[in-house]
């Protein structure tokens, strides 16, 4: 998808835009100090309009003097990333020294910038807007982000950058993706070992945060290696109560942990060998499976488990039964304090992540497709046949069918769960979510 990276100083509105583009209410939007964010992205939808958004950090206010440097660092990473830059300034404030400053960096970017005027709603960005010409940056529109005003006009800045940048890149779906960063998250409950995986993942030297020691609210990633390979750890729960984050923050984490799902390509599940697999487990997984994630479970607390072979065995039946959606789903056992299976673990992730964003070709999927229906024809309810003319993946990650046929509405549930768990099975997408939609050719 194609980038966009919202640039500003603090407190101009860059995350409430981001909250309404990428549509879920990800961020926590007060002003609340001591608090550090690193970067957000998402996957942002604006009238038909297909992008990835990064929110750049919002840096203290009062940390005055090292600001500046951080935030550049920040803003240039960002855009560098990115396909365009939007510069948010504030339409009611007007331009501040900060502003000039970000404007200063960005004109001496390649990347296109759209300038923007944000808390604009009303007239009372009018003067802001005006002043903003003199950065340089073309002409700015205005917009409230907070109440929704100016969406179309933002559609009409963006829309021509995000098509350029997607006629460069064609079909950069899955293929730059997969050699990207592994995008990880962790779930489970409370007490599961989240934060002891962590901890050994990164090593007990390695901090979280910067210097600055605030903590993050939101989802950010810490980057970490596994044999060579790029890891990007999305935020849980767990990185939080490591760094001893202020009480309101801490209230959050149970959502918080699920909403790293959100931004995640493979999750991995942990469940507490001493507790066995329960239900709020199964709703934890899911969730995950809606979100169509790949889901590798792990079961931790392997070196004081009792009964190992039973244990095991016992989650593996539940899990199928409970999870009929991703049957087969990957199931390792580790010990986050002895550090085992760790290895493991990480092999399964990404083999997890390559099933994931895998796309078969539509004549190999045909030619399946051909077999499974002769083995096993489909109903004919009151006697007349539905007839099944043939499926294309329309999609990875998750990988997403799309069946053509006649009277396909009426296809029993039965049968569609047959050829999912077929198309699964036989086409190398085992554990990962799959999705099969229906279609009456036209
Ligand atoms: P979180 O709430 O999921 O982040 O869980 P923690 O990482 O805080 O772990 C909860 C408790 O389980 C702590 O007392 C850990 O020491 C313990 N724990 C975590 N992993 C393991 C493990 O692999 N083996 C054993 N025996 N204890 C563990």
């Amino acid at each position: 998808l194609p980038v966009i990276a919202i640039v500003g100083r603090p407190n101009v509105g860059k995350s409430t835009l981001f909250n309404r583009l990428v549509g879920k209410k990800l961020a926590l939007v007060d002003d609340m100090p001591g608090v550090t964010r690193d970067r957000r992205e998402g996957d942002a939808h604006l009238f038909g309009l297909d992008f990835r958004v990064i929110d750049t950090a919002g840096y203290e206010e009062d940390d005055a003097a090292t600001l500046p440097g951080r935030m550049r660092q920040q803003t240039e990473r960002a855009v560098a990333d990115a396909d365009a830059a939007l510069f948010l300034f504030d339409a009611r404030v007007g331009l501040t020294p900060l502003d000039e400053e970000i404007a200063r960096w960005l004109r001496g970017t390649d990347r296109p910038v759209v300038l923007v005027g944000n808390k604009a709603e009303g007239r009372a960005g009018e003067a802001g807007l005006y002043e903003s010409f003199s950065l340089g940056l073309g002409e700015p529109i205005a917009i409230s982000a907070e109440h929704g005003e100016g969406m179309a006009d933002l559609f009409g800045v963006l829309q021509p950058h995000i098509e350029a940048a997607e006629s460069e890149n064609p079909d950069d779906e899955a293929e730059e993706d997969e050699n990207g960063p592994l995008k990880l998250a962790i779930v489970g409950r409370p007490n599961a070992g989240k934060s002891t995986l962590i901890n050994a993942m990164l090593g007990d030297d390695r901090l979280i945060t910067g210097p600055e020691a605030g903590i993050t609210r939101d989802s950010i990633s810490v980057p970490w290696e596994w044999r060579g390979r790029p890891v990007e750890l999305i935020d849980t729960a767990g990185m939080r109560k490591r760094a001893k984050v202020q009480d309101k923050l801490e209230k959050l984490s149970v959502a918080d942990g699920l909403r790293a799902v959100d931004f995640a390509e493979v999750v991995v599940m942990m469940l507490d060998a001493t507790k066995g697999l329960e239900a709020q487990d199964l709703r934890i997984a899911d969730r995950v499976i809606e979100e169509g994630r790949a889901l590798v479970m792990a079961i931790n607390k392997w070196d004081v488990a009792q009964d190992r072979k039973e244990l095991f065995e016992g989650i593996r039946v539940a899990l199928d039964e409970g999870l009929a959606q991703i049957r087969g789903v990957p199931l390792i056992a580790i010990s986050a304090m002895t550090k085992k299976g760790i290895d493991e673990l990480m092999e399964t992730a990404f083999a997890t992540r390559e099933a994931w964003s895998r796309r078969v070709t539509t004549g190999e999927l045909n030619r399946w497709f051909r077999a499974a229906i002769e083995k096993n024809p489909p109903p004919a309810p009151k006697g007349r046949r539905i007839k099944l003319r043939y499926v294309t993946q329309a999609r990875t990650r998750p990988p997403s069918f799309v069946l053509f046929g006649t009277r396909v509405d009426q296809l029993p549930q039965s049968y569609e769960r047959y050829l999912l768990n077929g198309i699964r099975r036989d086409l190398g997408f085992g554990g990962v979510p799959v999705r099969l939609t229906m279609r009456a050719p036209k």
